[in-house]
């Protein structure tokens, strides 16, 4: 059974030093002790070349405060719907009015065409999305942005370490965005960072969280137990052994009190006011954290870039996958490897079936979200990409062996005609 299960789906970037130096730093009170957030903003700004960087509690924050700042009340925000639905709210929280361009279904990032024609005179900022590690064509973006005179904004959560032209994603415009959430590359459990070159939008953006709360310890601790929980359960003993059985075993016979465990279910409430619980600081016991994993940003990006070769190789121009564009210059980090086909769940099935363990991208199409009615948009892409995303494991540590082995199950599956149903 042992050497028949697969790695998990996915892991966390963390190690067991972070929940030890928490409890410490918790025990001993220090988690507040440290100008580490100083620190911390430094070494990121040196590292990705931008003139600020500020620690927010999370990214969405730090999106809320770029758009709040760069924009006039009323103004259009052209944006990827192929988003979290906070990413929408922090807009409208913000004082901004989302338009949806449509995605490329390749890269699942807006285009710059999109961008361009939607540009108008009630534009004040674009916002674009690095998805899935994968920079977005945000240089020629940028060219649009810069001979429109709109602020460019770059939701980079999901492509920490990512370069395009050897110029870290993120400082392309007027601000760029970091997550250092629980699921990021980079993680202290809750936080993220917005770097810019423009010294009064960072002293404006300060301003606003100077006088908040530090982020509440209990908070912190319990998201750290239930990444300590989930790193337990997707350690490779525990999750061979046991998990991956239990949850093949639910998924297979669709036993959804145990598979909801496993399946995201996002907030797709729509957010008029900025929750007060986000209105926080980032703890030095967190700066701490990230700085230890600042030195294997590169290293574990190339190995997600050796995957992705594997992947791509195996994967690409078969019928009915769409599958991601395959750079090696630095400009795609692979967070994720995401695959598109008709029916996902089968999809998904199949692979159980084989011993494989994937995961369907949770993801919506924020244009056709009731919640965001007033802003709809027609973005037959996005709609359809939502539909049709699997997300194929890619984390460090996974392995070229289950990389190759996920190919050859997804290859069989498209050889037998992408079977839909039961006997899959
Ligand atoms: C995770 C994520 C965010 C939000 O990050 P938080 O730190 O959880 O606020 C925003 N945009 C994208 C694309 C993300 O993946």
């Amino acid at each position: 059974m042992f050497w028949l299960a697969p790695p998990a789906r996915f892991r966390l970037y963390t190690r067991a030093a972070d929940y030890v130096h928490l409890l410490l730093d918790v025990l001993t009170g220090r988690t507040a002790a440290g100008d580490d957030v100083r620190q911390l903003e430094r070494a990121v700004a040196a590292r990705v070349g931008a003139a600020h960087a500020m620690c927010v509690p999370q990214a969405r924050v730090g999106i809320h405060l770029a758009v709040r700042h760069l924009i006039r009340p009323g103004q259009a925000v052209v944006m990827s719907p192929y988003t979290i639905a906070d990413v929408v709210n922090m807009v409208i929280c913000a004082g901004g009015v989302p338009v949806f361009a449509d995605i490329d279904p390749s890269s699942t990032n807006i285009a710059p065409a999109d961008v361009e024609r939607l540009i108008d005179d009630r534009t004040g900022a674009v916002l674009v999305t690095h998805l899935h590690g994968i920079a977005c064509e945000v240089e020629a973006i940028a060219a649009i942005c810069r001979a429109k005179g709109v602020p460019l904004i770059e939701d980079a959560a999901q492509a920490f370490g990512a370069r395009v032209g050897g110029r870290s994603v993120g400082t392309f415009g007027d601000a760029g965005v970091f997550s250092f959430g629980m699921y990021k590359n980079v993680t202290a459990f809750y936080g993220g960072m917005v770097v810019t070159p423009n010294e009064s939008l960072d002293r404006a953006m300060r301003s606003e969280l100077a006088d908040a709360p530090l982020m509440p310890l209990g908070a912190l601790c319990a998201k750290a137990v239930s990444a300590l929980v989930t790193d337990l359960v997707t350690a490779p003993l525990l999750f061979r052994t046991f998990v991956y059985w239990l949850f093949r075993f639910a998924h297979l016979h669709d036993i959804r009190a145990i598979t909801r465990f496993v399946t995201v279910e996002l907030d797709t409430s729509r957010k008029d006011r900025l929750p007060a619980s986000y209105r926080c600081r980032f703890r030095p016991v967190q700066a701490r954290m990230v700085r230890r994993q600042l030195d294997r940003v590169d290293a574990n990006a190339a190995e997600r870039v050796s995957y992705a070769r594997i992947y791509h190789d195996g994967l690409s121009g078969l019928a009915g996958l769409v599958t991601p564009p395959f750079r090696d210059d630095g400009s795609c980090v692979y967070n994720y490897v995401p695959i598109q086909c008709e029916d996902r769940e089968a999809l998904v099935r199949w692979a159980m079936r084989r011993y494989r363990d994937m995961a369907v991208q949770h993801l919506k199409n924020c244009a056709a979200l009731p919640a965001f009615a007033p802003e709809q948009r027609e973005c037959p892409n996005a709609d359809r990409t939502a539909a049709g995303t699997v997300l194929l494991p890619n984390y460090p540590g996974y392995g070229e062996a289950a990389v190759r082995r996920n190919v050859a199950v997804i290859r069989e599956y498209v050889d037998a005609g992408a079977p839909c149903h039961e006997r899959t």
